[in-house]
């Protein structure tokens, strides 16, 4: 019979990698939490309509990638594609806003989106990301931009550059997109397919067009940084003296959009200095018309998101150590057969406070040191008759005889001796 696999596009996480994805959520959750954002989890589906409002009917998101199936009264449901829209949505279902200036949530886990499936590119993958909602203050870009910046610099992942445009706002896109689209309609004939039916209904995700045909055109396309309204100037010179001021590096992208519609004014891209042309780690922006377009009173927001994936594959392309804290295990064995009855009881106590494993049977001790070495133990404790107890370290291969009375005291001073010698270890 055939062996069931993996659906395409989709994969097992086990351990042996699990350890960098545990790593990865630590840091996340630890960054998150100093800056005061607060977890949210959505559901994994929605009505599909809450996508192709707020990502964006032509979008390709919305056109091609989206996992949408009638459930069995018909309705139409969508496996999330991204973050946002389901956080806009519940925070507006439940009025999260009531009372308050802002609104932070973050989220973690997993996406769905029908792509062609690459080295780290997946169908079920995985984002975590934050919304700020409630002020169109630029504090809440910077902030943003700084809460994400400070995840992958805790991660390892420098050094960094932070990428920022501007989208501009209903106030001054309309007059740079006609222009913009001019311009395109005078080159079209160096465009591909793909834009030259984008350059009619949406001409600003030319510029997001990664076919190296269009390059030239991108390239000499007219900015919309050089025709922002005045308040729209004003924003993005905050954010960017705040950069500034805090210390975050970044440089200001003249053709930077983002895949999505719903952005408006500041957009952003986190880009590790090291990885040439795919060296985006996740980005964002601001979306003041998102809440308004679905439903709800006119309330602006900021947010990024950053596939884990992508940040657990460049991690490991640049051989940057995460360690994820391993423990040394401890491993029980008896010697003689009387006392194979008290290694379970002897197991349980450690494991209140340790990782702890135990086998039953006697066998020679060459046999338990090697399969205790393959269990990754640290430390082996072997019984005897009569309760005697021996311990065992694994590095150095020391050993002493230890009362029952003192077990906990002993493997804890083994246990100091053990990381000690690894952190010595780790820095020469
Ligand atoms: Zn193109
Ligand atoms: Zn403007």
């Amino acid at each position: 019979m055939e062996r069931f696999r993996e659906v395409r596009g989709t994969k097992d996480l086990r351990p042996g990698e699990i350890e960098r994805w545990h790593y990865l959520e630590k840091i996340v959750r630890t960054v998150m939490d100093r800056y005061g954002y607060l977890e949210i989890r959505t559901p994994m589906f929605e009505s599909t309509e809450l996508f192709s409002r707020s990502i964006g009917s032509d979008t390709d998101i919305v056109q091609k990638e989206m996992y949408t199936f009638p459930d069995r009264k018909g309705r139409s449901l969508t496996l999330r594609p991204e973050g946002t829209a389901s956080v806009a949505r519940s925070y507006l279902q439940h009025n999260m806003g009531r009372g308050k200036a802002v609104t932070k949530l973050y989220y973690m886990g997993p996406m769905f989106r029908y792509e062609r499936p690459q080295k780290g590119r997946f169908r079920q993958f995985h984002q975590f990301g934050t919304e700020a909602i409630g002020s169109p203050a630029a504090w809440y870009d910077t902030e943003t931009i700084s809460v994400f910046y400070e995840i992958l610099d805790a991660a390892g992942l420098g050094p960094l550059t932070v990428r920022l445009g501007s989208v501009g706002d209903p106030g001054c896109r309309p007059a740079y997109t006609s222009l913009l689209k001019e311009y395109l309609r005078a080159r079209s004939d160096e465009l591909c397919g793909n834009c030259k039916e984008r350059m009619e209904k949406n001409p600003l995700r030319v510029l997001d067009c990664k076919n190296r045909s269009c390059g030239g055109a991108i390239e000499s396309a007219p900015s919309l940084l050089d025709h922002l309204c005045e308040p729209c100037t004003a924003h993005l010179g905050e954010v960017r003296s705040t950069l500034e001021k805090g210390g975050i590096p970044f440089e200001l992208d003249r053709s930077l959009v983002r895949g999505l519609d719903y952005y408006s004014r500041t957009v952003f891209e986190i880009h590790h200095d090291e990885l040439g042309a795919q060296s985006a780690l996740g980005g964002g922006g601001r979306y003041d018309g998102l809440l308004e377009d679905l439903g709800g009173p006119p309330t602006p927001g900021v947010g990024f998101s950053a596939g884990m994936e992508r940040i657990i594959t460049v991690a490991e392309s640049l051989e940057i150590e995460w360690d994820g804290g391993d423990e040394p295990m401890i491993y029980v064995a008896p010697v003689e057969e009387t006392a194979a009855g008290d290694v379970f009881p002897l197991v349980r106590r450690l494991r209140r406070r340790w990782k702890t494993e135990g086998v039953r049977e006697v066998r020679n001790l060459k046999t338990v040191l090697k399969r205790a070495s393959r269990a990754g133990a640290g430390i082996v404790l072997l019984l005897g008759a009569g309760g005697a107890l021996t311990v065992k370290r694994m590095d150095t291969g020391d050993e002493t005889g230890v009362s029952v009375d003192h077990l906990e005291e002993e493997v804890e001073d083994l246990r100091k001796a053990i990381a000690a010698r690894r952190s010595e270890e780790r820095d020469s």
